[in-house]
């Protein structure tokens, strides 16, 4: 792997339309951690001016691969593809402390692996069951190092079903069926929220759509390219695409696997990626693109909603009226929008795991917003935001309810309850 293209990197023109849309410029005003300063630093380590010192790291490192750049450019500079480039040429070139290589080895051995998650799963459940996990939080927990103290902090609460609930092979559509669909079931998605796949499964069969859910598909590699872990990604992406033949979309719920899975095409540069690609949608814009059939009820109680735009949604997919089209569409329901809607809220990937510090700055900035709009609940289509919002809530002592909006149209459809 080179310094990105020299033609990617000469389309920024240095206006700094793209600044105040960077969460980490928002943060410190720092040039060389703006997109801006850090497409600088990729300019000078292709001309060799500079070199893959830890402070050059550490200026990509803090990057969050948010889009916020992405979408706001005027130019039209595809920050997306020269972080990605670069992400990999620092894992390349650039030799990590021991306790930051074991901290991610850590986190890369175990996070794509649905099985090892489940395992961590019966772990946390003994760790919560014998109060353990109340023991630690009011004691000890203040002597962990920063980022095992984060990690601690934003396990989710998990029952008996994430262990050992299952999903269908196959769920025939109700009513007369107007298409096959496949469901990938993502990794942390799949153990740490069965729900939401649960409610995606009766949502998609409600509205005429038999779908599949091929046994043994894996990880789809996001996580590990957003960490510059290129080979391993694309190993996942090959592994995922050969379980998912047949079907006429292939529907996913995590907005960072689905941004992921349509970028296959220019990351393989096959055929088969190309055409696994054009089928990929996420479930809202899979959903908001043909007419409702399944009747929408009103929900036990009229919720005011505050909706959380994910950044690999809105900026990486631009889906951003798909989900309020579907929650609209729910009687009494009135949709929130959370001021300053476009920053990310820290989560990032694995980001909140490597950058705490960061990540917690940015985080409490997106809370103090989406508390300022008085919600019920919030819609977030992300794992990861829901995790990181909920533990900054947690830590304020505040409790806001949280569901994926496929979660909530559900409820209005089957009436099963929210979470
Ligand atoms: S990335 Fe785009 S918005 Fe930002 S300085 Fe360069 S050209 Fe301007
Ligand atoms: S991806 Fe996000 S954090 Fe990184 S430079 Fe762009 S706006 Fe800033």
């Amino acid at each position: 792997m080179t310094a990105p293209e020299r033609e990617l990197i000469d389309d920024c023109v240095h206006c700094g339309f793209c600044l105040p849309h960077c969460p980490t410029y928002v943060s410190w005003g720092e040039e060389m951690d703006s997109p801006r300063g850090r497409i600088d630093l990729m300019r000078a380590l292709r001309a060799g001016t500079t070199q893959m010192t830890p402070t050059v790291a550490g200026h990509f490192d803090k990057c969050l691969g948010c889009m916020a750049c992405v979408t706001a450019c005027p130019s039209g500079v595809r920050y997306d593809i020269l972080i990605e480039e670069t992400r990999a040429l620092v894992e390349q070139k650039y030799r990590r402390g021991l306790y930051d290589r074991f901290h991610r080895a850590m986190i890369f051995a175990l996070f794509p692996y649905p099985r090892r998650l489940k395992a961590l799963t019966a772990l946390l459940l003994v760790y919560t069951w014998t109060g353990l996990r109340w023991l630690l939080r009011h004691t000890l927990v203040k002597l962990l190092p920063v980022r095992l103290r984060e990690m601690e902090a934003l396990q989710p609460t998990v029952t008996a079903h994430n262990l050992f609930g299952t999903l269908p092979d196959r769920v025939p559509a109700r009513g007369e069926k107007r298409m096959t669909v496949a469901m990938i079931a993502g990794c942390v998605q799949r153990v740490f929220n069965p729900g939401v796949n649960e409610a995606t499964l009766r949502v998609l069969s409600a509205e005429g759509c038999e779908v599949l859910v091929p046994r043994g598909q894996g990880c789809c590699g996001a996580l590990s390219m957003h960490a510059g872990r290129e080979h391993e990604s694309l190993d996942f992406a090959r592994a995922l695409m050969g379980k998912f033949d047949g079907a006429d979309a292939i529907v996913i719920n995590a907005a960072g696997c689905g941004s992921h899975l349509k970028d296959y095409g220019r990351l393989l540069g096959t055929e088969e990626a190309k055409a696994f690609s054009a089928k990929v949608r996420d479930v809202n814009e899979f959903l908001a693109a043909f007419p409702p059939r399944a009747e929408r009820r009103p929900l036990p109680l009229p919720l005011r909603i505050a909706m959380h735009d994910a950044c690999h949604l809105q900026h990486a997919q631009r889906i951003v009226a798909q989900p309020r089209q579907l929650l609209k569409a729910i009687p009494g329901v009135t949709l929130l929008e959370i001021p300053d809607g476009n920053q990310c809220c820290g989560s990032a990937g694995i980001y909140n795991l490597v950058q705490p510090e960061s990540a917690d700055q940015i985080g409490q900035r997106k809370v103090d917003n989406l508390l300022s709009t008085k919600p019920d609940l919030l819609a977030s289509a992300n794992p990861g935001c829901t995790l990181q919002i909920q533990k900054i809530l947690r830590e304020r002592g505040q409790r806001l309810p949280a569901a994926h909006p496929i979660e909530i149209l559900d409820a209005s459809i089957s009436g099963t309850p929210l979470p």
